[in-house]
């Protein structure tokens, strides 16, 4: 489970993490009021669940409670990259001496948690890893012995002497979190030196395991604050596993295997899926027609591609749900089905003869994946 910054930093300040003053307003009126308690001026950010925030324009310093109202109006109901904003959160603006960057995640390779630490805020952490490794310190720490002082030491001592204390509180700090929240990750980017010279956590970004939710009752409960995306609701209510991407072809598949292998087919047939469902075992019209629905109410599907394998279930029953859903849903885009395993012959037959103007039967998986990114090229 990821946190909203918002909520990334409500824990933080649970376990001593510096962090800005903080309000969340979902109404440009609300900003306006946060803005004048942080002593009228304040940072605006869009609560999204997408890093690039601060070069996307989800990141407005406003040095007055009328600019924190633009800006909070501008964002509040926009869409950043694909996530709807329903909230901001309104921050004291701080004058920032120095930029860095830490975080503390869970490596499952060596069961150990690996900490990295740079004073080189701002840059692309895998660049410099790559390009400068001695600028980025990295430990091992293990969690039965914890977080020790030479840990520390190790850490912080990429950074200017007089942040080094500040940094080492923010560590522990953000230990706590680790430990006391069972999360998997806890970056930090920016850590920031204030011109004062306090060391704050300018950014949060929590992920909390989700199998150690139900030891988090109150971290779990978050998830009710967590905007809800209409077709991803219709799809969990039918118990359709449904993830929203960003390409063109609309993918329908029963079983996550066969669904996460036709990703790859139309990857490598040169197109981009724009979502997934699976549809898991037992197709029956009803299902077929919510997954369409589902699919199809996403704009940027161009074309879909339906990919069953029978196994228990039997393609004939598929094809004749698939047709039974097209006469409750209307497709405007052209289908492309592949029918494989048992009955397929059957269910071929049956779409065949039924000839509907939108589909498009292909024999074979590679075959149908080409059409598939071909025809949404196309559109
Ligand atoms: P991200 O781009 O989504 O990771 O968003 P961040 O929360 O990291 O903010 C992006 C950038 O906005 C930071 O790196 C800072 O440069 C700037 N920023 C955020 N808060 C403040 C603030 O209180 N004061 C100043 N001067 N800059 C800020
Ligand atoms: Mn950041």
């Amino acid at each position: 489970m990821d946190l909203y910054e918002h909520m990334g930093k409500d824990l933080f300040r649970a376990h001593g993490v510096a962090t800005p003053r903080g309000i969340v307003a979902e109404t440009p009126d609300e900003a306006v009021a946060a803005t004048d308690e942080l002593g009228g001026s304040s940072v605006v950010k869009v609560q999204v669940q997408v890093g690039g925030r601060g070069k996307g324009g989800g990141v407005a310093l406003c040095r007055s409670a009328g600019e924190a109202r633009d800006a909070a109006a501008r964002m509040l109901g926009s869409d950043f990259k694909g996530h709807a904003v329903t909230r901001v959160l309104v921050e004291e603006l701080l004058p920032i001496a120095h930029e860095f960057y830490t975080s503390v995640l869970l490596d499952r390779s060596v069961g150990e948690y690996l900490w990295m630490l740079t004073a080189e805020g701002g840059m692309d952490i895998e660049t410099l890893a790559r390009e400068r490794p001695e600028a980025l310190r990295r430990v091992h720490v293990n969690p039965g012995l914890g977080l020790r002082a030479w840990h520390l030491r190790e850490l912080v001592g990429v950074l200017p002497v007089d942040a080094r204390d500040g940094a080492s509180q923010v560590l522990r700090a953000m230990w706590s979190v680790v430990q006391e929240a069972d999360a998997t990750l806890v970056e930090i980017n920016p850590l920031v030196q204030l011109e004062g010279g306090e060391v704050v956590a300018l950014d949060a970004k929590v992920t909390v395991d989700d199998n150690a939710l139900f030891r988090h009752p109150d971290l779990e409960a978050l998830q009710d604050a967590f905007p809800v995306d209409p077709v991803e609701k219709r799809a969990k209510d039918a118990d359709l596993q449904y993830v929203k991407l960003d390409g063109s072809v609309g993918i329908i598949g029963n079983g996550a295997g066969l669904v996460m292998s036709t990703l790859d087919v139309v990857a490598q047939a040169g197109g981009r899926a724009a979502n997934f469902l699976d549809i898991g075992g037992g197709a029956s019209a009803e299902k077929m027609a919510t997954s369409l629905q589902v699919i199809l109410s996403d704009p940027s599907v161009r074309c879909v591609f339906i990919n069953i394998f029978g196994g228990i279930t039997r393609c004939d029953v598929v094809a004749e749900g698939i047709l039974e859903a097209l006469k409750q849903v209307e497709a405007t885009v052209p289908i492309v089905v592949r029918l494989d395993g048992t009955n397929a012959e059957e269910g071929r037959r049956i779409l065949a003869e039924a000839a509907h103007p939108r589909i498009v039967p292909v024999a074979t998986m590679d075959a149908a994946a080409e059409e598939a990114a071909r025809l949404a090229d196309a559109a």
